[in-house]
């Protein structure tokens, strides 16, 4: 499988604070991507780097197998849309409005909209289930709708890869599943291939083709969940005693936190 993104040896640093140490890996075409790890591992940053919105302190990210730095912003635009965690609240616009903007990448020179333009954008509000709030200001919607509003608008961007920082955090449980839902069908219906930051191990684990954890910006492991999700790895990762069973609800891995005072966890 040819790779959407392949990461060699990347190093990146905040001044004075060294953050991704040494990382390799790739994201196949058409896969379903995800990145866990504890609080202020680099996630965030890893994925602001594959964007291409941070400087890189060593090492290379190839998109299509020609270097990131190498692309103009506005053609790497057109290929890798980015939902970055918390978007603004208040903006002034409506869903449609703001959703046209992922097709500023592809305006003419005047900078007028098309037809086709306002259609892309009709059928990705349609997509991610917004169709009745289209002319709603994205103030006044919930953190779900709006959270798929900026889905909306990384969809109209026709992007190859699609780059997100945990999309679900603060969402209720039934606007989690339908974001992931969402994101899997962009994976098989468009084949667009999806990186995402996650907090919860539960979720990444049940929709995730691979997983990569992150520990204080290194790998400490990638690999379909089956490989990742494990006792002794994440309990190490995240330094707190789990356990990890299969899950009732389908054939996934399931990871179950314990009490740190252990006359509350059941016998095992
Ligand atoms: P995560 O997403 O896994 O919580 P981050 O990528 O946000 O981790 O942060 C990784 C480390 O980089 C943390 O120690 C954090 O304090 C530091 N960091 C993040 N952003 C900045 C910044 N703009 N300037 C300096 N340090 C930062």
């Amino acid at each position: 499988m040819s790779p959407a993104i392949r990461i060699h040896r990347l190093h990146c640093a905040y001044p004075q604070t060294p953050v991704l140490r040494d990382l390799t890996f790739q994201v196949d075409r058409g896969e379903l991507f995800i990145i866990i790890g504890p609080n202020g591992s680099g996630k965030t940053t890893l994925i602001k780097a594959l964007a291409g919105l941070l400087s890189i302190s060593s090492g290379e990210i190839f998109f299509k197998e020609r270097s990131l730095k190498h692309y103009k912003q506005k053609d790497l635009a057109r290929n890798i849309a980015y939902v970055a965690q918390a978007d603004i609240a208040d903006s002034p616009f409506t869903v449609q409005e703001m959703v046209l903007m992922g097709r500023t990448p592809y305006l003419g020179i005047l900078g007028l909209d098309s037809r086709a333009d306002l259609e892309i954008a009709r059928q990705a509000i349609a997509f991610t289930g917004l169709s009745h709030l289209a002319g709603r200001r994205l103030s006044s919607l919930s953190g779900g709708e709006r959270q798929r509003a900026y889905i909306a608008r990384a969809i109209c961007q026709h992007p190859e890869l699609i780059l997100l920082d945990e999309p679900t955090a603060a969402l209720d449980l039934s606007h989690q599943i339908r974001i992931m839902d969402l994101m899997e069908r962009m994976k098989t219906a468009q084949g667009t291939s999806v990186v995402m930051v996650s907090h919860d191990i539960n979720l990444a684990a049940m929709y995730a083709d691979r997983l990569l954890l992150l520990v204080d910006g290194r790998m400490a492991a990638c690999g379909p969940p089956s490989q990742v999700i494990d006792e002794r790895i994440l309990s190490q990762a995240y330094d707190c005693g789990l356990l990890v069973d299969s899950s009732p609800a389908g054939p996934w891995l399931r990871v179950n936190l314990m009490r740190n005072d252990p006359e509350q966890n059941a016998e095992t």
